[in-house]
Order: structure tokens, then C-alpha cells, then sequence
């Protein structure tokens, strides 16, 4: 079908669910220890604060606020986005943190506590049309 481009998919499925068809909307995905009630992003295989191994796979949302941020002007290598840009690391309203680009707002504007929501941007597509999505936050209201 000749619709608008090809399929998109998400590049993290374990760390970002999408939403809609365009992949516009998406969830972060997560954990949650069952003793403690602490939440955690990434990579876990024990809670962090109680070392227990119950953890159940969880949604973590799509809001967040600005912990910290860093402008990069060197970016890594066979980096093809704009430069520079802003890296921000994100508190989510359960505890964990995400770090990555904070897009939509010119560095100057960055604040330390501004409301995020989650995004999503291309980060890479195949022969075929087929779209690979990774989360990104920006100004929350499209402000
Ligand atoms: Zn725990």
C-alpha cells in the first residue's frame, strides 16, 4: 500500500511501545519491584534498592521533567542529526531516569524542572521503507 511511507517500528521494543500507526505517539516501558514498589528504567535484572529479583515489566508513561541537560557539540561518531543538541536527563513521575535528545526547544530555552512528554524520531530506515523509532522528549504542550 502506497500510504505515507513505510512501516515504523519501534528500535527499543523493550524500552519504547508504540501508540499509533505513525509512531507518534509512544509509551516508555519498564520495571517495577513487586516487594519495594521502586520503579526502573533499562536494564535490570534485581531492584536496585532492595536487590530483590520480582520485577514485573511496566508502562513508565510519556511525562516527564528536566533533572539535568547537556549540549553537545561534538557528537559521536557517524552522528548525521543536527549539532548541537541538547541531552537531557529526564526524571520520570515514578523515579527513574532516561537520558536522552531533548528536541524541540532551542538550548537557551532549556530549564532545569520544565515539563517533558515523550516523542519519537527516526533513527534509522532500511531498503524497504521500514522506519526505526527511538524516544525523545520535548517541551511538554508543544511549547
Ligand atoms: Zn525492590
Amino acid at each position: 500500500m502506497a500510504s505515507e511511507g513505510g512501516i515504523r517500528v519501534s528500535a527499543l521494543p523493550d524500552r519504547l511501545r508504540l501508540l499509533d500507526e505513525e509512531g507518534a505517539r509512544g509509551v516508555l516501558l519498564g520495571w517495577r519491584c513487586r516487594r519495594c514498589d521502586e520503579h526502573f528504567f533499562g536494564d535490570v535484572f534485581l531492584c536496585r534498592s532492595c536487590s530483590d529479583r520480582d520485577l514485573e515489566a511496566v508502562e513508565l508513561g510519556a511525562r516527564g521533567t528536566l533533572y539535568s541537560y547537556t549540549i553537545v557539540r561534538v557528537p559521536p561518531p557517524g552522528w548525521k542529526g543536527e549539532v548541537p543538541y541538547a541531552l537531557g536527563q529526564v526524571e520520570l513521575p515514578k523515579g527513574p531516569h532516561v537520558l536522552c535528545r531533548v528536541v524541540d526547544c532551542p538550548p537557551e530555552r532549556l530549564r532545569v524542572g520544565m515539563a517533558l512528554e515523550l516523542t519519537t524520531e527516526v533513527a534509522t530506515e532500511d531498503e524497504e521503507g521500514t522506519q526505526s523509532l527511538v524516544y525523545a522528549w520535548r517541551p511538554a504542550g508543544g511549547g
